[in-house]
């Protein structure tokens, strides 16, 4: 069991930057109690009650006036004492308190170390840590929606479902080798294969809902690409609704790479705008193809756009060598410009003018990344499914074990349940904690 790391009692501002109604600092850990009641000269604090309270500093002054609330060990989101202080919502005001708790023995929390008291208290698994940041992280619905789902434990119920069937399978398999003189029936052998089996098909199922988690997660990488002039920069500004580029009809305005990001039906698109490729003496310019080539390799998906309205397409495609074909689409822009839909060897036809066609772009790519049917898709991280995929391949390895090797079987699966292990966090590393916790803002 995870015993709390550090005992002081950390204290940081918990609402966002800048002005705002009401601010709130938090205070987690033994001495939260003690140091709330010296703060607003309190006599007593009722567990989760708001007090109304003058806030004082150490000669008595009211710095601020608010709400106190106590959410005493274990039932707080830390499973320490936990304080909040609801004050007004300035910077300079939330400092105050911030130093005045500093001044009577707390320290400045590290960022995420509120989550991280939580699951080292074990009040949430590693899976709901992830999901507290990725909520407060979320840019869109669908974002949102999972992480929420990952935070009610949808994926925690499930990896767990999994550990409990990996151990049963397990202890049956430890008591095969005792039996190991007369091997144990082919009819108990052949069952135990079949479970091993029907599991490996179960978590490969699952991996598959990882892998869309990871995708909602980070949105989908749109990289946009082609010659100068064809209308990339008004296709970012159109999906963006903003002038994020600069437009002219001079060929190669955009040197560098721009990025944006908005959603659509909910799910996040980051989209890149390219320098307009093109074998060009200027350094600048070069260097901007050198980014656009890394973008490119990098992409879920690259649209490689075409002007519609000149005679023949540039077919300066040589930097799309050794790029998977499959996520290349071929978009003719300007569609307005033109007055039939004549062949042209594209997948699209758009206009970044008036937006025709873009919506059906965006819905198509929609169901094919984002598998856009109605179930619970949770928030998922790219260390999730590298465990997943070491425990699929411990679990294939044990089904392919020969008769008689159970203590093969055994290992295999007892590798497979530590990999399940490492995804929950009941077997974590402090450097690999130290690496999700302190990508959290601060106060979380
Ligand atoms: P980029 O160099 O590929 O980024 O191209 P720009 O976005 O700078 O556009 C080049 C020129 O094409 C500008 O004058 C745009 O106004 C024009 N343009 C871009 N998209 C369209 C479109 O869909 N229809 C029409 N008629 N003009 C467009």
């Amino acid at each position: 069991m995870w015993a709390t790391k550090d005992a002081a009692t950390i204290v940081a501002i918990a609402s966002g930057k800048g002005q705002a109604g009401v601010g709130v600092i938090r205070l987690s850990g033994t001495n939260a109690y003690a140091i709330a009641l010296k703060m607003t000269a309190k006599k007593e604090l009722r567990p989760r009650y708001a007090h109304y309270s003058n806030f004082l500093d150490q000669e008595g002054k009211t710095v601020d006036q608010g709400l106190v609330l106590f959410f005493p060990a274990p039932r707080s989101f830390t499973g320490e004492h936990v304080v909040e202080l609801q004050g007004h919502g300035g910077g300079f005001i939330l400092n105050e308190l911030v130093s005045l708790a500093l001044s009577y023995g707390a320290v400045l929390a590290k960022p995420g170390e509120f989550t991280e008291r939580a699951f080292l208290n074990g009040k949430i698994d590693l899976l709901q840590a992830e999901a507290v940041c990725d909520l407060i992280q979320a840019q869109s619905q669908k974002q949102a929606q999972a992480a929420t789902a990952s935070l009610q434990g949808v994926y925690s119920e499930q990896m767990q479902a999994f550990q409990t069937q990996l151990e049963v399978i397990r202890i049956e398999v430890e008591a095969a080798i005792d039996f190991s003189e007369q091997d144990i029936p082919t009819q108990g052998r052949q069952a135990l294969e079949m479970r091993i089996e029907q599991l490996t098909k179960d978590m490969q199922d699952f991996e598959q809902a990882v892998a869309r988690g990871i995708r909602e997660r980070q949105g989908l990488q749109v990289v946009l690409c082609g010659p100068p002039n064809v209308g990339k920069s008004s296709l970012l500004n159109y999906l963006t609704q903003n002038e994020t580029a600069i437009v002219t009809d001079i060929p190669g305005t955009t040197r560098d790479l721009l990025h944006a990001e908005f959603a659509h039906n909910g799910h996040v698109f980051h989209i890149t705008d390219t320098a307009g490729l093109r074998e060009s003496d200027d350094v600048v310019e070069q260097v901007g193809v050198a980014k656009a080539k890394e973008a490119i390799i990098g992409a879920d998906c690259v649209w490689f756009v075409h002007d519609l309205s000149l005679s023949s397409q540039a077919n300066e495609t040589s930097y799309l060598q050794g790029v998977d074909p499959e996520k290349v689409l071929m978009i003719g822009n300007k569609a307005d410009l033109v007055a039939t839909k004549q062949a042209s060897g594209m997948d699209y036809h758009i206009s970044a003018k008036s937006g025709l066609g873009v919506t059906a772009l965006l819905d198509e790519l929609c169901q094919k990344f984002f598998d856009d049917e109605e179930r619970t898709t949770f928030s998922a991280r790219a260390r999730h499914l590298q465990h997943i995929q070491h425990a699929i391949s411990h679990l294939k390895q044990a089904h392919s074990h020969q008769e008689q090797h159970w203590d093969l079987v055994a290992e295999d699966l007892r590798q497979a349940q530590q990999a399940l292990a490492c995804i929950l966090g009941t077997y974590s590393s402090e450097h690999l904690l130290d690496a999700i916790f302190r990508t959290f803002c601060l106060g979380k």
